[in-house]
């Protein structure tokens, strides 16, 4: 699905489509009651909305630039178990890496002002 007109400024042509490309896919994938999370910077996905509402408000704010994977209107997460299970792997690797040294580090200065 092309996204990039979530970038484009509100009074183009390919942003108002996007709008209601994004309306169209929300209300098919994610609708509850006849309304989704409007995603509007006002809204902030907390508040549901009629399809009328969230296209006024997406054209009075701009659509969040970073949402260009709409898990909260039933878009699902590429590699999203693979994405969580490697972010794990690396915190793990990096605390062993870095703590270690940073805990000496501090200790040593403490010890050092300690002693005198
Ligand atoms: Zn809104």
């Amino acid at each position: 699905m092309d996204k990039s007109w979530i970038t484009m400024p509100r009074n183009s042509p390919a942003y108002d489509h996007g709008v209601r490309n994004f309306i169209e896919f929300a209300f098919q994938h994610g609708s509850v009651n006849d309304m989704i999370l409007c995603p509007c910077p006002k809204c902030g996905f907390r508040k549901h909305k009629t399809r009328a509402e969230v296209y006024d408000h997406l054209i009075c704010k701009q659509f969040p630039k970073g949402y260009t994977v709409w898990y909260l209107h039933g878009e699902l997460h590429p590699q999203q178990t693979n994405y969580v299970s490697s972010s794990v792997d690396v915190a793990s690797q990096t605390n062993v890496g870095a703590n270690d040294p940073i805990r000496d580090m501090v200790n040593d200065a403490f010890g050092v002002r300690n002693n005198n």
